[in-house]
């Protein structure tokens, strides 16, 4: 607390990310990064952009654009690119998701949400998952302003088909729905094909998890332009320059290589396949997961004490100390090694 500080900064609840320990003898499943690195052309591509560095970048990002909108076929100005999803996430709550009706998601879901409420003043509903821990899109049928949705949803890892979120679309031609596809490419079914047929739907994605570039920041968005020009308009009134050189060119080279995507996402869905077919033989019961993470709980152990034996055995998994699912951990798929290590540890532990 400051007495220097705006009045709004005093308010803020600030998200809090997993942590990103110092120790390297830890198997760390504790923030849905990918296991394998990212494909050697982005490397390259990365170096051969070191020579331009006295120069600000394209601010318009044209050149990742048009490889995203080629891969997505879709247009070049139907297609946003930020620094992580996470910055576009923000730019879409500011400038999509403010009206005087209040924004609906789900009560369980990306923490992040709340933390944009709070940062521009949108008041919200939080509509309850049902028994199963699933979205029921039925009970988004209620005056609103707008809609955001994970799908898959996270933490639980649960997705939607198309139809139903095509369905969620159309029954709200007024407000804008936004899917957030953090985790689609893990076996979820995307709902980038929807966009020529509705003006009211955002698809937000991420280069962090199957292109294996967390640490790189970038993500994008696809809807029709109207929707595209907000974002642009709060981009370009914030940073000129969002994604840097190294950035634009080593996402650029991800997207491109389709090859090195498929492979390694096959990779993570199989060894995901193992992991809770792992925990389940152990007793853990583990949501049906189209994401890169499990979610899961074992009804003789409380999820904090767990999570901090995991700890204690060198391997660190996600814990959320939130009311219904305090007793899951949130798990990322790793390596079929660091799969494995996660299931004989368990089997200690139970
Ligand atoms: N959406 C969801 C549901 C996420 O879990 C994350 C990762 N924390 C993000 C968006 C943001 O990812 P990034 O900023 O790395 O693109």
């Amino acid at each position: 607390m400051s007495r220097f500080w705006s009045p709004v900064v005093h308010n803020l609840s600030p998200y809090v990310p997993g942590e990103q320990p110092k120790l390297d003898d830890l198997v760390k499943l504790n923030t849905n990064e990918n296991p394998y690195p990212p494909s050697p052309r982005v490397l390259a591509a990365i170096a051969a952009a070191t020579d331009r560095l006295h120069l600000y970048p394209d601010p318009r990002a044209s050149e990742l654009r048009e490889a995203i909108a080629l891969r997505y076929g879709v247009a070049a100005d139907e297609v946003f690119v930020g620094n992580g999803s996470d910055e576009i996430l923000a730019h879409t709550f500011q400038a999509l998701l403010k009206h005087d009706a209040p924004l609906l998601f789900p009560d369980i879901t990306y923490s992040f949400f709340p933390v944009y409420c709070g940062l521009y003043g949108i008041r919200y509903e939080p509509v309850p998952l049902d028994a199963a821990m699933r979205i029921r899109t039925a009970d988004y049928r209620r005056p609103c302003g707008a809609i955001i949705l994970p799908n898959p949803n996270a933490p639980t890892g649960i997705g939607l088909p198309r139809s139903e979120i095509e369905t969620l679309v159309a029954e709200h031609p007024d407000q804008v729905v936004v899917i957030d596809e953090a985790y689609v490419d893990f076996g979820a079914e995307s709902a980038v094909p929807l966009i020529k047929r509705h003006d009211n739907l955002l698809v937000v994605q991420t280069l962090s998890k199957s292109r294996a570039l967390a640490g790189l920041r970038v993500g994008f968005a696809i809807g029709q332009r109207h929707l595209i020009e907000a974002l642009v308009r709060v981009k370009d009134s914030f940073n000129s320059y969002p994604l840097d050189r190294l950035a634009l060119a080593g996402a650029a080279a991800a997207i491109e290589d389709a090859g090195w995507f498929q492979d390694t996402r096959q990779r993570i869905i199989a060894s995901r396949e193992k992991l809770a077919r792992g925990l389940t033989e152990l007793g853990f019961e583990v949501l049906p997961s189209q994401a890169n993470f499990v979610f899961a709980r074992h009804r003789g152990h409380a999820g904090a004490h767990l999570a901090a034996e995991f700890r204690r055995h060198r391997v660190l998994v996600r814990h959320f100390q939130k009311t219904r699912i305090d007793d899951y951990l949130r798990i990322t798929v790793g390596t079929d090694d660091q799969c494995e290590r996660v299931i004989a540890v368990a089997r200690d532990l139970v």
